[in-house]
């Protein structure tokens, strides 16, 4: 007994700051009294005064990966270990220029990794902050829904299961509530809470009266006061700890890091065999070495890691902006490969703007006209306007007004604001319509307990202090309540008495179905007894009041969205917790459901067998009334025939789905934190199309790294052919007295176009606009290479071009010089080999036109659709000017100043590319036409 008074006592004489005792060991009245609060909570203005206090309610973001770790990260490869290795041989042996020039190689590449990838980081990890949440919280006496930021302590929140909660809390009532701590304690398994104080020594974990800001509810509902906000509260104060990691790995990443070692080994072997020939054709031991290295150097891509990273944080940014937030960084290339895409109706599919259209009582058929979120509107009886309201409407729409979370508030010009579920908003609507006040009944049936809706249960139930029976009929000691059920027909009427014409309601809800209206039950009972709702209270004896059906009209971009998909070759599936006959008309107008396949309901799945479903899934596009666990058997069952699933969900008990999917999709609106917290991607518009959007932008990231890579590959390879010929079979020279192998580029050349060129041309490629059909050709298999038929046919094909230009024009320059007569004209050498550079260069100018789009031709893309190109060309242009006429640039690379005409002669050569390409890409949409239409006629 003297527990309680104790700690009040201890909490008036407080140091500041220093609570003497914990906030979980202190009984609720206390807790108040502390924080000079109440359970109504504050006002607006001392709110605001609090909040300059204490500042807002937000963690300082985590420290991001620091500096150091991201520069290793660049150099943890074994193409840079290659790299720098050769650096330190050439510099050993006394080839200090070339060393040091693949030396700047290697800290260049690091430093343009470095720079975009903590760019990339930085956009990536801002996305956390894009998904804003809010707080349902009483301020001023009224429940409203403000950001977590603006919580301070003395706040009084409510938690409904899906929440995240927004800080830490001291419950003051909690009804079966349960929270899942690990983002605190690490323990997955959910915590059940209670009002009671516990031991003032309690562990984190045990200390049941508090929620602590950042977990999650998993169920159950509460009513708490804030203690502790921001940096104050328990996960604040341990966040400092954490450094976060914004992991940029994907199976794209990792494949092509794969690819990059097998590579890099390869081409380590053949630098030993290319040193063995050197040495047999008479080089001298370190001229082998320098050309043995001087191919690794060339024929490694080093700069792809840099391209594969910016593409997919360009890919992140883009879907940002049309609404869908990436979560988890693989789903941008997953979605690109998605095959079948999982949605649910409402709010998604629909408006979620409902309207209640139609009333049915045991007394008959009822109209309400009106849409939108205005309260005008008539009730229509047989066509014919009704004034004086009926007692059976009166009780239906009370019932719909008592057994409801939502709220309204007025706007300007007889437009009213609604908060809470669209679902329950219609309700009030419905019932201010007819001149109903919704506060004034609230008031005058002041709720006493609920049981929270759940779409799982697809009811909600209210209990009301008691109505007509109060006084009268009772003695003052019996005190009677009334309860109000209302749900989805098939639950309510399960709960109703056993004289219920079960059958004639039930063919009424079909028929509303059937008009795509949604369609609730309402039902009311006595209690005859004190004391909250028990579990048992809900289950039976309850009177059907009526059925109230609502319309939410299709999203019209859902409509168009739905065709997308079909013409890319992704199915679309409906999974809905509502009535199938509603779900199928809804389907029918969106061109998801077709009156030949009916669709299946959760009760029918659940009697299937797993072989059953394989054949369910391939056909059936609606699913009605399912429940979580029937998703998640769905989501199973497609991804067994091999298909790519993005899922969406809402619930708390969705997130199983929308981890076991390839892309789960969750309501930034709508949705419970829960779901997105399991989620891949998250809508902040709720909408179906963004899912399409987001797969558009999927398959452009996909496309233009292919791109990226058909760009980078051939210069690599064309530069290993033009060292390796001139190494076999191009004879030594002697100049100025030192025999001098005679390559048509120098070492330091070769280098200097693989450094220069990736970065100015390569990189722009990731910002390509999309192909034009990219959403009319079929989903990439998921296990396609990367390195497919045509990257490797491609680069071949350019490779050979690139070196045969290169090697021509330089024997051609060489032979015009009068070189070949005298092989100590460095002068003629010099200037042969700039024109072999120069070559390349244009070439690559031209090829990149050709590869801003792997199919059609650059002018059908746009020319400025992607306007890096131009600053990209124009800085390699600079560069290659400098290259040429700067005397230091001369001296390093052993370039020359070329005549006007021999520039003229080199980008003529370089021009070559595009006829050759031009026809390949010919014969490719020929081909692939000639095959669509054998496919089309079969
Ligand atoms: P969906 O969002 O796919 O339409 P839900 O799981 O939200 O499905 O709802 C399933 C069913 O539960 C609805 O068809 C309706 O009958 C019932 N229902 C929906 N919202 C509520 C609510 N707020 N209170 C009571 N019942 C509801
Ligand atoms: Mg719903």
């Amino acid at each position: 007994m003297q527990q309680p008074s104790q700690p009040r006592r201890q909490a008036g004489l407080r140091a500041p700051g220093v609570p003497a005792v914990p906030w979980h060991a202190l009984l609720p009245e206390a807790v108040l009294e502390r924080l000079s609060a109440t359970e109504q909570g504050l006002t607006g203005e001392a709110a605001r005064e609090r909040l300059a206090r204490h500042g807002p309610n937000a963690l300082e973001r985590s420290r991001p990966v620091s500096a150091w770790k991201l520069l290793w990260r660049q150099l943890d490869s074994p193409l840079i270990w290659v790299l720098i290795a050769s650096a330190g041989l050439a510099i050993l042996l006394g080839k200090v220029t070339d060393g040091l020039v693949v030396a700047a190689v290697v800290v260049l590449n690091t430093l343009i990794g470095f720079v975009q990838e903590y760019r990339a980081g930085r956009a990536i990890e801002a996305l956390n902050y894009m998904v804003a949440e809010t707080a349902h919280v009483l301020r001023d006496g009224h429940l409203v829904a403000r950001p977590s930021a603006e919580l301070v302590p003395g706040d009084v929140v409510q938690l409904a299961s899906g929440d995240r909660v927004p800080a830490d809390l001291r419950l003051l009532r909690s009804h079966n509530l349960q929270v899942e701590e690990a983002a605190l304690t690490g323990e997955s398994v959910p915590a059940s809470k209670h009002v009671a104080a516990v031991a003032a020594d309690a562990e984190l974990g045990d200390r049941a009266s508090l929620a602590f800001g950042g977990t999650l509810v998993t169920s159950g509902t509460a009513t708490a006061v804030v203690v502790a906000t921001g940096g104050a509260t328990e996960l604040g104060r341990i966040s400092h700890l954490m450094e976060q990691t914004a992991d940029l790995s994907t199976p794209l990443t990792l494949e092509l890091a794969r690819m990059g070692r097998v590579i890099s080994a390869g081409i380590v072997a053949l630098s030993a065999v290319l040193l063995g020939v050197g040495m047999l054709r008479g080089y001298t031991f370190s001229d082998a070495v320098l050309v043995a290295i001087t191919l690794a150097v060339a024929a490694i891509p080093e700069g792809l890691p840099a391209i594969v990273t910016i593409a997919l944080a360009i890919g992140v940014q883009r879907m940002a902006l049309r609404r869908a937030v990436i979560r988890k960084l693989p789903a941008v290339e997953t979605l690109g490969s998605t095959t079948v895409i999982c949605t649910d109706k409402t709010g998604t599919l629909t408006r979620n703007e409902m309207t209640v259209q139609a009333l049915w009582t045991w007394r008959g058929h009822y109209a309400l006209t009106g849409v939108g979120h205005t309260p005008t509107g008539r009730l229509l009886r047989a066509g014919h306007p009704v004034d004086e309201l009926p007692g059976d409407v009166h009780a239906l729409l009370l019932a719909g007004v008592l057994c409801n979370e939502a709220d309204l508030q007025p706007h300007e010009e007889g437009r009213w604001g609604m908060t809470g579920d669209p679902t329950e908003g219609a309700l009030l609507f419905a019932a201010k319509k007819v001149g109903l006040g919704v506060t004034d009944l609230r008031e005058r049936h002041p709720r006493l307990d609920a049981i929270p809706f759940e779409s799982e249960h697809q009811f909600m139930a209210t209990l009301h202090a008691g109505g007509q029976a109060r006084g009268e009929f009772f003695s003052s000691e019996r005190f009677v309540s009334e309860l109000f059920l209302k749900g989805a027909p098939e639950v309510v009427l399960r709960r109703c008495g056993p004289d219920t014409d079960r059958g004639a309601v039930l063919a009424e809800v079909e028929r509303m179905a059937r008009q795509g209206l949604r369609v609730l039950a309402f039902a009311r009972k006595d209690l005859l007894r004190k004391g909250g709702l028990l579990p048992q209270d809900v289950e039976e004896g309850f009177t059907l009041l009526g059925l109230q059906g609502m319309i939410d009209p299709p999203r019209e971009e859902a409509l168009a969205s739905v065709k997308d998909c079909h013409a890319a070759g992704i199915r679309v599936k409906m999974m809905t917790g509502d009535h199938l006959a509603t779900a199928e008309a809804i389907g029918l107008r969106l061109g998801i459901h077709s009156p030949g396949q009916p669709g299946l309901t959760g009760a029918r799945l659940s009697g299937m067998s797993d072989a059953e479903l394989a054949v369910a899934v391939k056909e059936t596009n609606v699913f009605a009334r399912l429940a979580p666990e029937h998703k998640l058997r769905l989501v199973r069952a497609l991804q067994a025939q091999r298909h790519v699933v993005a899922m969406t969900g809402d619930g708390v008990n969705d997130a199983p789905a929308l981890k076991q999917a390839d892309i789960g999709v969750a309501m930034g609106v709508t949705g419970t934190a829960v779901a997105r917290e399991a989620a891949d991607l998250v809508l902040t518009d709720d909408n179906f199309a963004t899912i399409v959007a987001a797969v558009e932008e999927g398959r452009r990231v996909y496309d233009n790294l292919v791109k990226s890579l058909a760009f980078v590959l051939p210069t690599n390879l064309g530069l290993a052919l033009i060292l390796m010929l001139g190494v076999t079979f191009f004879p030594l020279q002697e100049a100025g007295g030192v025999r001098e192998p005679l390559l048509a580029m120098r070492p330091t050349q070769l280098l200097w176009i693989n450094l220069v060129a990736t970065v100015t041309l390569a990189l722009p490629l990731a910002f390509e606009a999309r192909e034009r059909h990219v959403m009319r050709r079929p989903p990439r298999a998921p296990d396609t290479p990367v390195l497919n038929h045509f990257v490797v046919m491609r680069t071949g094909l350019v490779a050979v071009l690139m070196a045969a230009g290169a090697i021509g024009l330089f024997l051609w320059e060489f032979a015009r010089q009068g070189g070949d007569h005298d092989a100590s004209n460095t002068r003629a050498l010099a200037e042969a080999r700039t024109m072999a550079v120069n070559t390349v260069v244009s070439f690559q100018i031209f090829y990149l036109w050709l590869c801003r789009t792997l199919t059609g031709s650059t002018r059908e893309v746009g020319v400025a659709s992607n306007p890096t190109v131009f600053p990209g060309i124009a800085a390699l242009v600079l560069l290659q000017a400098a290259f040429m006429y700067v005397p230091f640039l001369q001296r390093l690379f052993g370039s020359a100043p070329l005549s006007p005409g021999a520039i003229a002669r080199s980008v003529l050569a370089g021009a070559c590319v595009l006829p050759v390409v031009g026809l390949e890409k010919w014969l490719r949409s020929r081909k692939r036409e000639g095959q669509g239409r054998s496919v089309g006629a079969t």
